[in-house]
Formats: structure tokens, C-alpha cells, sequence
């Protein structure tokens, strides 16, 4: 059995990710987080390196839906300029907005890959479906107490994967 709580990929940054690994694969779908994952927590839209990463990403030929536990009116400002589809106040680790989200971009459980910066919520729903996992640096450490206890945590975990 796949270990739920450990990603398939680790990167530093969203700008890391190797798309032509990802097209080797059979990946075609991208379901993606937007807060410290795309932009910090603080920020509200996207600068021109997340926009040329996101419009990279589309011309590749990937499809591409934001999923958020975040609510409407953030995730509604931040996807102004991309009109991507898009899913608010998603509740992952809850599988329910992962197999909606591949619904929107007609993609399925083997050809779907999740990025997100969390291993709690973004990357534990992804594994529990079966799909490719993506975890990334988080951008910023200006969060709510809560997502810092769990980010002590993540750390931990993390020092075990990438002994
Ligand atoms: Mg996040």
C-alpha cells in the first residue's frame, strides 16, 4: 500500500517542477493549491512568474484546476487572470473535491497529478485517491497557529522521507 502521508515528488519551489517528467508519466491533469503553494499566504493575485509557470503549464497541454480550502472570494481574485476551473473551500484531505476537480478537467485517477504544499490536507487527499503527489516548499510562514503546529510536524516527516 502506497504511504499515505509521503509524496511521490519533492520540490523546492512550483518553478522546479519537471514537466517533461510529468508528460513521461502519462500525466495530463493538474490539480494545484494556491496559498504558499502559488503565492504567499499575504498576497492576493499572481505575479508574472506564477503566471508564466500556470500559462507554461496550459501551453504544454496540461489541464489544470485550483482546488482551496480557502474561501470563494480568495480563490475567485486570485483566478481572475487565468479563469482556470476552480474549486473554494475545498476540505482536503477530503477526496470528494479531488474527484470533482478531475471531473472538471476530464482527467482520471492515473493521469492526475496533485501539487500543494501541504502534507495534511494537499497531499493526503491526493494519495488517498491514488494520484501522482507533489509537494512543494511552502512560500511564506506568516499562517494561522494551527497550520504551524501541523507544519512542525510536516518538517518532521519530511527529514524521514529524504534520508
Ligand atoms: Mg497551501
Amino acid at each position: 500500500m502506497k504511504k499515505l502521508l509521503i509524496p511521490d515528488s519533492y520540490y523546492e519551489s512550483v518553478f522546479f517542477i519537471d514537466r517533461n517528467k510529468l508528460k513521461e508519466i502519462g500525466i495530463k491533469g493538474i490539480i494545484i493549491d494556491i496559498d504558499n503553494t502559488l503565492i504567499p499566504w499575504e498576497e492576493k493575485e499572481a505575479d508574472t512568474k506564477v503566471f508564466s509557470f500556470i500559462n507554461g503549464l496550459i501551453e504544454d497541454g496540461f489541464k489544470i484546476c485550483i482546488i482551496s480550502n480557502n474561501t470563494k472570494k480568495r480563490v475567485d481574485k486570485f483566478n481572475e487572470v487565468f479563469g482556470l476551473p476552480a474549486i473554494h473551500k475545498a476540505g482536503k484531505p477530503k477526496k470528494s473535491p479531488y474527484i470533482k476537480a478531475m471531473e472538471l478537467i476530464k482527467t482520471n485517477r492515473r493521469n492526475t497529478a496533485v501539487i500543494g504544499d501541504q502534507i495534511f490536507t494537499d497531499i493526503l487527499g491526493g494519495n488517498r485517491l491514488g494520484l501522482f503527489t507533489i509537494l512543494v516548499k511552502p512560500i511564506s510562514t506568516k499562517e494561522f497557529i494551527w497550520t504551524r503546529i501541523v507544519r512542525k510536524l510536516e518538517r518532521i516527516l519530511l527529514k524521514k522521507i529524504l534520508k
